[in-house]
């Protein structure tokens, strides 16, 4: 694609960045095939290509973004499956986090989104608030019919039942936690803890470090590490989300440069994408910049770091078959496919792949939130499909995915099929207690 960018605009790294991106574009129009939003709305505006266009639009006019463009580019769940099918190697996800950091900088959104997306920002990526807000969201609940839809499709998201968090899991630590290896030790690796995955399922995080310690895995939640800064980063605003980057990384080459570390473990794969980046997200900060890259060289999904070990069944869980959902974030994000799979396998499950694997469940960070029309479509869509295979329960690994796909088969009012992460398939299987759900 050519471009047409000013010397004076290309001095900015940014934009020669978006320039490069922008002109490996040939225009072939494959990504369109697997895009969801192509897919549901059938306009050009809505697809890779058709936003492609927008943001060169955007960017070489170097002015305020248009409500145009920004409701096509808002529509985009950076679900990353255009990346997945891009014979020209377009790395979208730069293009379109580049453009909505311009567009938070330029365009004045209507009051009530402002309200929202900044409400969003306040609470999501921290614990304590969030789940005070989850305890007033259900007790709101009974009045939903009263609020705006967008406030009403929150209220349905918040859990009937607040988990109780993790009696490990404080607000502020003075010293890094560490869970000691089972035996021998193999690995020593930083546990990402995450935020709102912390409130909503706290069993996940137990699981993981249950089933890191079993298989001869010391774990380390080091002091000062926490939300990665993916949320803020998906709705353009860098510099909380670059601040959040830079705690982690502090946070993680302490332990790296203390008592080392074989890799940083997350298994959220939204969060995973994100650290995955930090080395590009910082690369034009000089004091930063080589020690995100160590980070990011050493951040690996669970699934990455649990095929290295010896995963045996210990016969405390049957043969069920699981259809495993393939998160975005992790089949197009971070390009893994096959090991949560073989590893459920490994571990004695039969695993089942979800027609139109593809395409997205929906939630997408804050996208159901934001988009509730669209992401319903795309959750019944999924829900459709997971149940299409027959299979006694679900796997994925990534909670937004989680908690999106347990809400669409709720909302097909026929009997639940149990939804829990990889992780807790894998611990059941190999001594830990059952996944919730199972009967
Ligand atoms: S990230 Fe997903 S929704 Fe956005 S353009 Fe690419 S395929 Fe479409
Ligand atoms: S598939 Fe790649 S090269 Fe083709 S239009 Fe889409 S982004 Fe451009």
């Amino acid at each position: 694609m050519q471009t047409s960018f000013t010397l004076a605009q290309l001095a900015d790294p940014d934009i020669a960045e978006a320039n490069t991106i922008l002109r490996k574009c040939v225009h072939c129009g494959f990504c369109t095939a697997t895009c969801p939003t192509y897919t549901l709305l059938g306009d050009e505006r809505d697809s890779p290509r058709g936003r492609i266009y927008l943001i060169k639009q955007m960017l070489e006019a170097g002015e305020a973004a248009t409500e145009e463009t920004v409701r096509h580019v808002d529509r985009c769940l950076s679900c990353l499956s255009c990346m997945t099918t891009c014979p020209s190697s377009v790395h979208y996800m730069h293009l379109v986090d580049h453009a909505r950091a311009h567009i938070e900088q330029t365009y004045q959104r209507p009051l009530g989104d402002r309200l929202l997306r900044g409400l969003l920002a306040w609470l999501l990526p921290h614990p304590g608030r969030f789940r005070w807000a989850l305890r007033g969201a259900m007790l709101a609940r009974p009045f939903a019919g009263l609020l705006p839809a967008k406030l009403r499709g929150m209220l349905r998201m918040a859990p009937k039942r607040l988990p109780q968090a993790a009696a490990w899991d404080g607000e502020e630590r003075s010293r890094p936690l560490v869970f000691p290896a089972e035996g021998e030790r193999r690995k020593r690796v930083a546990l990402l803890t995450g935020c709102a995955q912390r409130v909503l399922d706290p069993a996940i995080n137990d699981a993981t470090i249950r089933l890191l310690n079993r298989l001869g895995c010391e774990v380390v939640v080091a002091q000062g590490s926490g939300c990665c800064g993916a949320l803020e980063h998906h709705m353009g605003q860098e510099a909380a989300a670059h601040a959040k980057a830079r705690a982690n990384v502090a946070a993680w080459i302490a332990e790296a440069d203390g008592a080392g570390l074989d890799a940083i473990v997350v298994n959220a794969s939204g969060c995973g994408t994100n650290v995955k980046d930090y080395g590009f997200m910082l690369r034009n900060d000089a004091a930063w910049a080589e020690r995100a890259a160590r980070v990011a060289a050493l951040a690996k999904d669970v699934s990455e770091v649990l095929l290295d070990l010896e995963i045996r069944p210990s016969g405390s869980a049957p043969a069920l078959r699981l259809a495993y959902h393939s998160a975005c974030s992790l089949q197009h994000g971070q390009k893994i496919t096959q090991a949560p799979k073989q590893l459920l396998q490994r571990a004695g499950f039969q695993v089942s792949d979800v027609p139109e694997g593809h395409l997205c469940c929906g939630s997408a960070g804050t996208y159901n939130l934001l988009q509730p029309e669209l992401a319903t479509q795309l959750r019944d869509r999924k829900a459709a499909n997971i149940r299409s295979v027959g299979a006694d329960a679900v796997a994925a690994g990534n909670i937004g995915c989680l908690v999106q796909i347990n809400d669409g088969l709720e909302a097909q009012q026929q009997p639940l099929l149990p939804v829990a992460h990889t992780v807790q398939w894998l611990d059941w299987a190999t001594g830990g207690p059952k996944p919730p759900g199972v009967a």
